[in-house]
């Protein structure tokens, strides 16, 4: 098959679909701001008419309700929702649980959730994080226990986005325990397993994180005790969820670099906007300092790249080539994206100059959003352990 860097019809229609979606906000976004922030409402419209485009389907097939799209146009679509400036945590949480479930799920599983999560009658959030299980997945406590024919769970998740608003939660916990599987010689990464877990089950608790970064979406500490959940609702095997878990975090990386790239260009198009009408010196715009355009041009060459690096990690997931191979791309894509994204807010901010902190203009508040980006959902330190180890074959530190 010849290279063809040109966009298929699929993905222009994701893209076009996204700007028409979103013509009925245009002119609310203070109203809609206002709710979302200081009301801490969920915005269901906005969700609603996302959802309607068929965009939480792009990864999921015709037969279960989606329209097999891919993870390709997803990333697309949610990279053009950035760029105008819109855009939620749990539209990028849900397609990457979806592709979780598609991939590693029973067929049973498959017709229980993914219909609804096609149509964003479901939404998902994911806990994996744990207090003492960061960047290690391994380290993970929290215990799933065979009781009948289901598991009581049992243990912590902290920073959980969004599992006050989640009809359901992807989570990462261990079926043989860490000290176990050292016992018998077992690999670090054998004993752990995903289950779907309803966020307001019996034993559950969520307790609030204050935190900034995701703006009107909040964290929690999930703390379960005994939680039941059914044996069917346990994703793939129970001590083999390493590989699936890759299934949804290697998606997760690739949304979060696609919409790295749209609020890189959201960030570009404000800069240049006022770039081309402030004048400060005679009736020249700013724009024609080079000290101010030059930045702004390095920023749109990046961009580019970036985008391209981002597209292909996309296409191997949707090829279905070796998870460590899409691992290694979505790392790359997801590290340069979002290292991309707190340049083009600084710059955005730099060019702006007293009103790049104003409550106006806003583009202070990508700043959190793109700073993240930088740490969560895998921190730069972790992916460049990851590429200079399984790449480059270079020793572990740690
Ligand atoms: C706003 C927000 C939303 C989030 N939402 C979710 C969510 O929905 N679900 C979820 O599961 N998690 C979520 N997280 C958690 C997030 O994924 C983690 O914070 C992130 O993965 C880093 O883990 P940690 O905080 O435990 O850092 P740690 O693992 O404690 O790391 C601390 C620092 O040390 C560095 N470090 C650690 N080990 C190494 C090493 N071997 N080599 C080099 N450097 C290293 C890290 O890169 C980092 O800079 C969220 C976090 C935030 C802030």
């Amino acid at each position: 098959m010849s290279l063809n860097f040109n966009l298929g019809e699929e993905h222009v229609l994701i893209q076009d679909a996204m700007a028409k979606c979103l013509e009925p906000f245009r002119g609310r976004q203070e109203e809609l701001k206002q709710s979302i922030l200081v009301e801490r409402k969920f915005p269901q419209d906005l969700w609603d008419a996302i959802c309607a485009t068929g965009l939480m389907g792009a990864v999921i097939p015709e037969k279960y309700g989606g329209n097999g799209m891919g993870l390709l146009s997803c990333a697309i679509g949610i990279e053009a929702l950035a760029e105008r400036g819109f855009g939620n945590a749990l539209l990028v949480l849900t397609a990457m649980d979806a592709a979780c479930i598609l991939r590693n799920g029973t067929e049973e599983m498959k017709q229980k959730y993914l219909p609804k999560m096609a149509s964003g009658e479901m939404k998902f959030c994911f806990g994996h994080t744990e207090p003492d299980a960061g960047s290690n997945a391994f380290r993970t406590r929290t215990f799933a226990k065979k009781d009948g024919d289901d598991y009581l769970i049992s243990g912590q998740k902290t920073f959980i986005t969004g599992a006050d608003v989640a009809d359901r939660m992807l989570l990462t916990c261990r079926t043989t325990s860490r000290e176990a599987c050292a016992e018998q010689g077992l690999p670090k990464a054998f004993g752990l397993a995903l289950f779907i877990v309803d966020p307001k089950a019996p034993g559950i608790e969520l307790r609030p994180i204050p935190t900034r970064g995701i703006e009107g979406m909040t964290q929690f500490l999930v703390h379960m005790d005994n939680v039941r959940v059914p044996a069917s609702d346990l994703v793939g095997e129970p001590d083999m969820g390493a590989m699936a878990l890759f299934n949804s975090l290697n998606p997760e990386r690739i949304l979060a670099a696609a919409s790295a790239c749209g609020l890189s260009k959201h960030c570009l198009d404000i800069a240049v906007k006022y770039a081309n009408e402030r004048a400060v010196f005679k009736e020249r715009p700013i724009g024609a300092y080079q000290a101010i355009s030059h930045p702004l041009a390095q920023v749109r060459i990046e961009l580019d790249s970036v985008r391209l690096l981002t597209h292909r990690a996309a296409w191997a997931f949707d090829q279905d080539m070796n998870p460590g191979t899409v691992g290694n791309y979505s790392n790359m894509a997801k590290y340069q994206a979002s290292e991309l994204a707190v340049k083009a807010v600084d710059r955005a901010i730099q060019t702006l100059g007293g009103y790049g902190f104003s409550e106006e203009y806003g583009v202070i508040y990508y700043y959190e959003a793109a700073r993240l980006l930088r740490t969560a959902p895998i921190s730069s330190e972790m992916i460049l352990n990851f590429v200079a180890e399984h790449d480059l074959g270079l020793p572990r530190s740690y």
